[in-house]
Formats: structure tokens, C-alpha cells, sequence
């Protein structure tokens, strides 16, 4: 007998993570290449993203 168990990490989605650095939405993911991942709320984002661009590729999820 199998029971699959969703876990928080197989609930990704577009809009269900959280900032990084604080509790609010993550709005955009910043994949490094290094191979780690970092998600930024959109303040948080722009406060970080001169230090980001050079080592990550940004996506910015939805338009406003
Ligand atoms: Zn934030």
C-alpha cells in the first residue's frame, strides 16, 4: 500500500512561496549559477538585484 504525501516543496507554484527576506509573496526568483535558487517579494527584490544580476538569472512572476 502507497500513500503519496504532498509535501510544501511539491506545492510550488508560481505564487505560494515566500520572500526570502521577509513574509510577503515572492514575486521573483532569482536562479543562481551556482545552482541554488533565492525568492524575493518585489521590494526585496529591487533592494538586492544590482548584487543579483551579475551571479543569477531573475524571473519576475506576473506584471504590474
Ligand atoms: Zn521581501
Amino acid at each position: 500500500m502507497t500513500t503519496a504525501f504532498a509535501t510544501p516543496n511539491d506545492l510550488r507554484s508560481d505564487t505560494s512561496e515566500r520572500c526570502d527576506r521577509c513574509s510577503a509573496e515572492a514575486k521573483v526568483l532569482a536562479l543562481l549559477n551556482t545552482g541554488g535558487e533565492l525568492v524575493f517579494c518585489r521590494h526585496h527584490a529591487r533592494e538586492h538585484r544590482a548584487a543579483l544580476e551579475p551571479l543569477a538569472l531573475i524571473i519576475e512572476h506576473g506584471a504590474d
